[in-house]
């Protein structure tokens, strides 16, 4: 088997670039991207989800811990996962990140974290103007990083859909629930001893996948 490239996690808030960076890493590595937000909106969208689930995200809250931490187990056990992968929004509370570290327990796989930091101000105009692909997930921005033609994939010219709660009272709600409950999370992951590697989140994406495959190839 090729060598294991590790439990990667990216906190950070929302628009910081998670997933960005996430699919990087993915197309450098290999490994794939397990992005809770990704897997309850795919339930949503499905229907298989309880309806309380679509109801709490368009709050901008947090969905129970039970839930996440079931789908993001499952998910791990899936053989892709062997080398390593990406968690892009997991753990986002206390309880989930014991529930990590019970799932990695024994499976040799080296934890990598990461920050993302960036500051509310800048978030607000990047999350109401983000764009995301449905089919390829490539991710625009109309202010910053617009499509060449308005509203369709460059890649795919599939047509783009903006977020349900990408509006401006709801990501205020979500950078709460971030401050609240995520950010202390790093602070455990710190006491657990693991190193947190710090990125600028206001550089140029490029530069900052550049640092991260950087620190991930050196470790
Ligand atoms: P962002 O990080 O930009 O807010 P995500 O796509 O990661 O976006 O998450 C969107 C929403 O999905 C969150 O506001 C929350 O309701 C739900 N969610 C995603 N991941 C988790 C998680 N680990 N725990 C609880 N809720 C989650």
């Amino acid at each position: 088997m090729q060598k294991p490239v590790g439990a990667i996690v990216l906190f950070g808030p929302p628009g910081a670039g998670k997933g960005t960076q996430a699919r990087v890493v993915v197309q450098r590595f290999g490994i794939p991207q397990v992005s809770t937000g990704d897997m309850i909106r795919a339930q949503v969208k499905a229907g298989t989800a309880a309806t309380a689930a679509a109801a709490i995200m368009q709050r901008g809250e947090l969905v129970p811990d039970e839930w996440v931490n079931q789908l993001v187990e499952e998910r791990l056990k899936q053989p892709d996962c062997r080398r390593g992968f990406v968690l892009d929004g997991y753990p986002r509370t206390a309880r989930q990140a014991q529930a990590l570290q019970g799932m990695l327990e024994g499976n040799g796989l080296p934890i990598r974290t990461f920050d993302i930091r960036i500051g509310h101000h800048e978030l607000i105009p990047r999350l109401t103007g983000r764009q995301c692909c449905p089919r390829c997930g490539a991710i625009y921005n109309v202010h910053g990083n617009p499509p060449k033609r308005p509203n369709l994939c460059d890649r795919d010219q599939t047509p783009l859909e903006t977020r349900a709660d990408d509006r401006e009272e709801v990501i205020r709600e979500r950078l709460l629930a971030y401050e609240r409950q995520t950010r202390p999370v790093i602070e455990f992951f710190r006491q657990q001893g693991q190193p947190v590697y710090e990125l600028d989140g206001t550089l140029p994406a490029s530069e900052i996948s550049g640092q991260l495959c950087r620190i991930l190839s050196a470790a």
